[in-house]
């Protein structure tokens, strides 16, 4: 059997790591800024902008963009009252072409794929992961084939993957099962694995606190907030602030924290327990359906990057909590799909627990559109149609 590219013999996962010579982060900011100007270039792109920390080396031909990245950074009073801290930004990574943050990292997983002469292109996703994949792949002239787990995926996710064009294989089991076959298999049938466990879809979202830093003008909130799946997301932010301290584009660094949802929360579970081994949630379940993973296939690198070298914490939070912040997210006119709210319950509960102070400043990373698993909307209308009059409507909007 041919092993997958990005598995080391070890069993671990691979990672990008560079020498990191010559960076002069003043020269570079100021690269940076005049990037701001591109117009369809691969540098009016929020992820390539910030190609010398992502992948320097890439001849530009094969960069595959949709100009991703490039989201609203929003400050919220309802959300910071709601939570208990001075001031709180929401990062709309839902603001990507395919409506989540996977599009920062996939822009340069398939841009990768394409300079080594992939043409077909694979995943195993909760949603997603699929979208973006099907969307880069379809732009890039390429196929992509991706595997679904039969259970807990949203309808709306696997039509928007469907209709960019993927291959779907729907299968019987969790997204962990997923994972495990194509870490097998996807390099015999020829596929390039955009999972995850590609090291290059880390590389791409740091972009996320890269644009953070540069829209704040390199100073970070006390605190940045994200949820944890599969837990790239946690690696990628935890892999970006430190070579932004490092190289010297920022002096302080933020604290971290990481919110899963209960029903699938190992991560979380081992963390607070103080162990260092993860032991999976064989039956995930939880209302968002992208953090609806039992066995995170980066919880290594998370806790290297988080907890080892960031002092980071973990919480988890109820479906109802989801929920509720959810809602209030919506209402504040920005929005976002339920794994997304649960860094705002998290915040609230660490607020409540005394980890977050109420006088420091927090950032949560929304990471995909309201559009995304509509099917938990809760809404109210009319329980039949009415034939207009003002008075029907009246009495209607009387009635709050
Ligand atoms: C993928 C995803 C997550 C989880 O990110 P991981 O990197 O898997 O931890 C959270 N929210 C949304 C909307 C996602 O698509």
């Amino acid at each position: 059997m041919v092993g997958n590219p990005f598995i080391c013999k070890c069993g671990g996962l691979l990672e990008v790591v560079r020498p990191w010579k010559g960076i002069d982060s003043e020269k570079l900011k100021q690269l940076w800024d005049n990037r701001l100007s591109e117009r369809m270039t691969v540098y009016a792109s929020g992820v390539w902008r910030y190609k010398e920390l992502i992948y320097p080396e890439l001849p530009e031909p094969y960069i595959t963009t949709k100009y991703e990245g490039n989201t609203g950074l929003y400050p919220t009073e309802t959300i910071a009252r709601y939570t208990g801290v001075r001031q709180l930004l929401l990062k709309a990574q839902s603001e990507n072409p395919s409506g989540s943050f996977k599009d920062n990292g996939m822009t340069v997983a398939v841009s990768h794929g394409r300079s080594l002469g992939y043409e077909r292109f694979t995943c195993t996703s909760t949603g997603n992961t699929s979208s973006s994949l099907a969307m880069y792949a379809a732009l890039a002239g390429c196929t992509s084939v991706v595997y679904l787990p039969g259970n807990h995926i949203s309808a709306s996710k696997v039509r928007q993957t469907a209709a960019y064009g993927a291959e779907l294989i729907l299968f019987n089991g969790t997204y962990d099962d997923g994972i495990r076959f194509s870490r097998q298999y996807s390099e015999p049938l020829g596929q390039y694995v955009c999972n995850s466990m590609n090291p290059f879809r880390i590389e791409g979202q740091k972009s996320i606190v890269y644009e953070m830093a540069h829209q704040l003008r390199w100073e970070l909130p006390d605190w940045i907030v994200v949820p944890g799946g599969a837990l790239s997301n946690a690696t990628a932010l935890g892999k970006g602030l430190l070579e932004l301290k490092q190289l010297g584009f920022i002096q302080k660094l933020p604290r971290v924290a990481v919110i899963q949802a209960e029903g699938a929360s190992p991560f979380h579970r081992m963390v607070s327990l103080g162990d260092t081994s993860l032991i999976p949630e064989p039956q995930p379940m939880t209302i968002a359906s992208a953090l609806n993973i039992g066995n995170p296939p980066s919880w290594r690198k998370a806790l290297h990057y988080i907890i080892g070298q960031l002092q980071g914490v973990t919480a988890s939070v109820t479906d109802e909590e989801i929920m509720e912040a959810k809602g209030l997210i919506d209402r504040c006119g920005i929005g976002c799909e339920p794994a997304s709210a649960a860094p705002v319950a998290g915040l609230k509960q660490l607020v409540r627990d005394g980890v977050v102070h109420p006088e420091e400043t927090a950032a949560c990373i929304l990471t995909g559109h309201l559009l995304k698993d509509t099917e938990v909307i809760p809404y109210s209308y009319s329980p039949s149609p009415i034939d207009l009059s003002l008075e029907a409507v009246n009495g209607l909007l009387s009635r709050g």
